[in-house]
């Protein structure tokens, strides 16, 4: 149950909520976040809600019978909007291109993404300064000197920064150059990251863990909201199966699923779904038609001579061809739902 508290809720107000919910056995939580205050009210028995519906300060309240409550679509009438700010948003309104190489390898390689996104009209650049490689050997990113070339450059040319978070002591001494943390498919379940990210006014952009259900990714994004931060962005982006045919298994079947079951933005990043090359747009396209907000593509200006995920990396011809037909595919898809 979720109860929708009112902004000049008084301190006595809220602790005879909390009582009465208490009174029935229930377990109470408190969750401030940058857009409202909330308690999130679980227990195993039936809860006659007159029983607190006539107390003070209360604006609503919602029974939400899923695991996950605050992410949950069964209680919010309108879907999430994540504000970047100047103007950008990812919501469910229109349909977002996050574009940019794996990793961020140089100044000049920054400079000639922002060319071509600026040609396309993309305001979020994608670029990992911190990578998470399978082997310590490959190359494991620019770090955080890195990232300050990236956002200052970003900035100038009002593009808005996408880049990986991998652990607690990055969250405050990345914050101030980044837009969208992003929480890569391998810290899916890092409980303490995800609190943290729930502390700042940042969006979060959720990858789906690569052997995560559904149901953990909302979850992750429960952590999220429930530390305070409702700016979240859920992303698939493929998982493991027995297949090897391809990197991974694109689950174009959790995008409807995902934005029935929850409010918040849904992703897809076809790059690392499918992880060739020559299947990105089919999947990137296949992905709008299956409803997500959005796709965030890798792309680089010579994709042979990329530092990381090279194969599955577009070049600029094919990244503009994949834009034009992103705007299609999106045109015609609202067609059929008005
Ligand atoms: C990435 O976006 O470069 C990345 C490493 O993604 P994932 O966590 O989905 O593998
Ligand atoms: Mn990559």
């Amino acid at each position: 149950m979720i109860i929708q508290l009112k902004k000049n809720i008084t301190t006595e107000q809220k602790l005879s909520v909390i009582q009465a919910i208490e009174k029935v056995n229930y377990q109470v939580n408190e969750v401030k976040t940058q857009y409202g205050h909330y308690l999130i009210a679980v227990g195993k028995k039936e809860f006659d809600i007159r029983k607190i519906g006539h107390l003070k300060g209360i604006d609503d309240i919602h029974r939400v019978t899923d695991s996950y409550k605050l992410v949950s679509k069964k209680w919010r009438v309108h879907d999430t909007d994540v504000d970047l700010g100047d103007g950008i948003h990812v919501n469910r309104q229109q349909f977002s291109i996050m574009a940019g190489p794996c990793s961020i390898e140089s100044p000049e390689q920054i400079d000639q993404t922002i060319e071509h996104l600026k040609t396309h009209n993309i305001r979020m650049m994608r670029g990992g300064v911190f990578k998470p490689r399978t082997s310590p050997y490959a190359f494991r990113g620019v770090g955080l000197e890195g990232l300050k070339i990236f956002s200052e450059k970003c900035r100038a040319a009002g593009i808005k920064v996408v880049t990986e978070v991998m652990q607690v002591s990055q969250v405050a001494e990345m914050h101030d150059y980044v837009d969208i943390f992003q929480v890569g498919t391998r810290n899916a379940q890092n409980f303490n990251l995800l609190d943290e990210l729930g502390k700042t006014n940042k969006a979060v952009m959720l990858k789906r863990g690569f052997s995560g259900t559904i149901e953990e990714l909302l979850q992750a994004a429960e952590y999220v909201f429930s530390n305070g931060n409702e700016k979240i962005i859920l992303c698939e982006r493929g998982i493991r199966t027995y297949e090897t045919a391809y990197r991974n298994t694109l689950d174009l079947n959790a995008v409807p699923i995902l934005k029935e079951k929850s409010h918040l933005p849904v992703i897809v990043d076809p790059s690392h779904g499918v992880g060739l090359r020559n299947y990105i747009e089919p999947m990137a396209l296949a992905a709008t038609m299956a409803g997500a907000d959005g796709v965030i593509v890798e792309v680089h200006q010579c994709p042979e001579k990329a530092l990381s995920d090279g194969q599955q990396t577009l070049n600029y011809p094919e990244a503009k061809q994949l834009y034009e037909r992103l705007h299609a595919t999106y045109a015609l898809r609202k067609s059929f739902n008005g």
